[in-house]
């Protein structure tokens, strides 16, 4: 899968995608991670890439000139890639977003600066996204958040590191507490059903704490969530006992 990033500030993606998991599926040739410079599409002597707004206000606005060429050069370079907008103002990215932006081919991130773009660059592209409720100086690591969550979920990325299908969130719900060695830390045991090799009671543990978890922190996630009959039950006796 290619991910690329459209930016002022290209020496910023390097190191994060250079690392563990993904530097290691960029290596293997299953990432491929490119960061480019939209000045290189400017014109003009001095390259501008922003300027004014019309209306007045402070700060400067992105030109849709230089992001427009560098979106339609991409996308000769990419068939099939997705061009997103990185902005407060987008859908909220999550897990299922993650998921679903894994299946495709490419992602190209369209980064802002200042105050945002020209509002006439949104026809091009396909999607804006937000990562959060916030605002940041810029879209850069609003875009190699994005990279990292989706870069795990594409096939083969996590290999023999892990699966991301008990993570948080994949199933709607929160994960399980985890423990390693040691059995005992100052006190604290580990559960003594995850070291009684009943994989099924161990699965059922796993599942209560889920919900518990869930509840306790996020109880928002439960609220459209498909539950079994069993599940629904537990989670009312949690309920009833209050669980804090
Ligand atoms: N004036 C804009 C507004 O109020 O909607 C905010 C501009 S922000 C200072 C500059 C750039 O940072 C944006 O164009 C966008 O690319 C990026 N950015 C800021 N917050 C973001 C967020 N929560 N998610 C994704 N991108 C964000």
């Amino acid at each position: 899968m290619t991910f690329d990033i459209l930016t002022l500030f290209p020496d910023m993606a390097g190191s994060p995608f250079a690392e563990s998991i993904v530097g290691k599926a960029v290596d293997r040739g299953l990432l491929e991670i490119n960061a480019h410079n939209l000045r290189d599409w400017a014109t003009g002597r001095h390259q501008t890439t922003d300027d004014s707004p019309y209306g007045g206000g402070d700060g400067m606005v992105f030109k849709p000139e230089p992001a427009v060429a560098a979106i339609r050069a991409l996308r000769e370079q990419r068939p099939g890639a997705k061009v997103l907008l990185m902005s407060p103002q987008g859908k909220r990215f999550d897990q299922q977003e993650a998921a679903r932006l894994a299946n495709e081919p490419g992602l190209i991130f369209l980064c802002g600066r200042y105050e945002g773009f020209d509002e006439r660059i949104r026809d091009y592209v396909d999607d804006e996204y937000s990562i959060g409720d916030f605002v940041l100086t810029g879209g850069e690591l609003a875009a190699m958040v994005m990279i990292d969550a989706i870069a795990r979920l594409v096939t083969g990325v996590l290999g023999s590191s892990g699966s991301a299908e008990t993570d948080s969130f994949s199933d709607g719900l929160l994960e399980y507490p985890q423990y390693t060695r040691p059995v005992e830390f100052e006190g604290k045991r580990v559960p003594d059903v995850l070291l009684s090799g009943n994989h099924a009671e161990i699965a059922r543990w796993r599942r209560h704490e889920q919900l518990r978890r869930t509840l306790q922190r996020r109880p928002d996630l439960l609220e459209d969530l498909e539950l079994s009959d069993m599940e629904r039950q537990t989670l009312q006796q949690l309920r009833d006992e209050d669980v804090k």
